[in-house]
């Protein structure tokens, strides 16, 4: 497959400056467009769908910040450079609200700036060659019902997306998170967070959990084969105590080829501690059946230590709250670096999600974090964007790309 070019599309007030920067850009391998205003630089947006974006926080009559919550109202899956000239923890601060608007933050460069810290925000862009309708927006204000979500089942508007997870060394792909999509006929793409709440409310969990497993091993089959490549499925509180699961997990994958190994199912820390006793027996059985199991969005629940060394895991995965904000927070990292010490001395593989920089990434690596998800790398997307997408990510990553200095604790 031919390898598209990424797109950059620049605002900024001062046009020396954003011709700079397309040319620098061009010098990195990247198409650009610079702009000097807003409504050109959102009719742009419409019509290029940039891969990447530079943005100047201040710029006189022009709110960078505003653009920022513009920009994560179009649920914008482009890279975000942000430029300014003022202060470091302005620079943050904006950097922070960029990533709770749900923007992939790839670079925050300060001004004036040098050629060379330009091109390194700009050096990592694997996922430049993504199809540009890949985004995957949330309905806006809909209200889900219970009628609905069931008719939904019926008809099969649930959808998986397909988040990769690489290795933290060699940045290879080994596997994906498969993550719960509603394509509503007139609402569009809903997010789970807008339907698995009420999913569990109304005992429609085990329908949905049953419809994400067999539609995403009907799909890892089609398309890996013969791979190793995991699957991680996320598992709700409530169908922890449905003893079927686990029978039905394996009745799916025997059918399709996939050898149970391959299948990590995550479970949130409450969740897994709510009824020690009854999930330590659904927990036993499933791992006797040979699937994984993950501790997912560690740090945040009221964990029990005795109960995590309890249970069967095999993976840690540390939550993402701590991860995204890590390069700003000396407290997240020591508690990455906690998590990760934890998980190393009780024997469990430690991941990482929420990984939406490069120095994040170094930083996991560090640690001798093994795996990582996160905008940074690739966001969720659609089971037929993936494979295109493997490929383009196996001949395009590039280790050398990523910085390996070790950030302080
Ligand atoms: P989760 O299991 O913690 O899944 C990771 C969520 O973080 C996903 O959101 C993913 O898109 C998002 N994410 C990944 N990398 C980054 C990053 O770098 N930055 C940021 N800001 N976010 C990132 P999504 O798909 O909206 O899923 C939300 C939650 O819904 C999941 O959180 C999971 O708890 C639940 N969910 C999704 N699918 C299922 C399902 O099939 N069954 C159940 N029971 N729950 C599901
Ligand atoms: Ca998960
Ligand atoms: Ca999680």
């Amino acid at each position: 497959m031919a390898a598209q070019k990424g797109r950059l599309l620049i605002l900024d007030d001062e046009p020396a400056v954003g011709q700079t920067i397309a040319y620098i850009a061009a010098e990195s391998g990247l198409d650009a467009i610079a702009t000097t205003r807003a409504p050109d630089f959102f009719r742009e947006l419409d019509r290029w769908c940039p891969t990447h974006i530079a943005l100047d926080l201040i710029m006189p009559g022009l709110d960078g910040v505003e653009i920022i919550r513009m920009l994560g109202d179009r649920h914008c899956p482009a890279h975000l450079i942000i430029t300014s000239g003022i202060g470091g923890r302005v620079l943050d601060a904006a950097r922070r609200s960029a990533a709770e608007h749900g923007l992939c933050v790839t670079g925050v460069v300060s001004k004036p700036f040098s050629p060379r810290d330009l091109r390194a925000a700009l050096a990592f862009h694997p996922q430049t060659a993504l199809p540009a309708d890949n985004a995957i927006a949330p309905a806006a204000a809909f209200q889900v019902t219970a009628a609905e979500l069931r008719r939904a089942l019926n008809q099969g508007e649930l959808d998986v997306a397909y988040q990769p997870s690489v290795d933290c060394a060699t940045l290879a792909l080994v596997g994906f998170e498969a993550l719960a999509r509603w394509r509503h006929p007139v609402a569009g793409v809903i997010l789970p967070d807008h339907f698995i709440p009420l999913a569990e409310s109304t005992g429609l969990i085990d329908e949905l959990t049953e419809q994400v497993v067999s539609q995403s091993l009907v799909w890892l089959s089609r398309h890996f084969p013969a791979d190793t490549l995991g699957l991680a499925i996320n598992i709700s509180p409530r169908s922890l105590l449905n003893l079927k699961l686990g029978d039905r997990a394996l009745q799916l994958s025997r059918r399709q080829g996939i050898a149970p190994e391959r299948l990590t199912f995550e479970l949130t820390e409450s969740s897994a501690m709510e009824d020690p006793v009854k999930s330590l027996h659904l927990l036993t059985r499933l791992r006797a059946q040979g699937f994984q199991l993950a501790l997912d969005d560690f740090g945040t629940g009221y964990s029990s230590m005795r109960q995590l060394v309890r249970l069967p895991f095999s993976e840690l995965k540390v939550d993402k709250s701590f991860v995204i904000g890590a390069m700003e927070s000396r407290e997240s990292r020591t508690v990455i670096k906690s998590v990760v010490d934890l998980g190393h001395s009780l024997g469990l593989r430690v991941s990482a999600e929420g990984v939406e920089e490069a120095e994040t990434l170094a930083f996991l690596t560090s640690l001798g974090c093994v795996r990582a998800q996160g905008f940074f790398l690739a966001r969720p997307m659609f089971g037929d964007d993936v494979p295109g997408w493997a490929q383009l990510w196996a001949s395009r990553c590039i280790p050398a790309a990523i910085p390996v200095h070790s950030v302080p604790l």
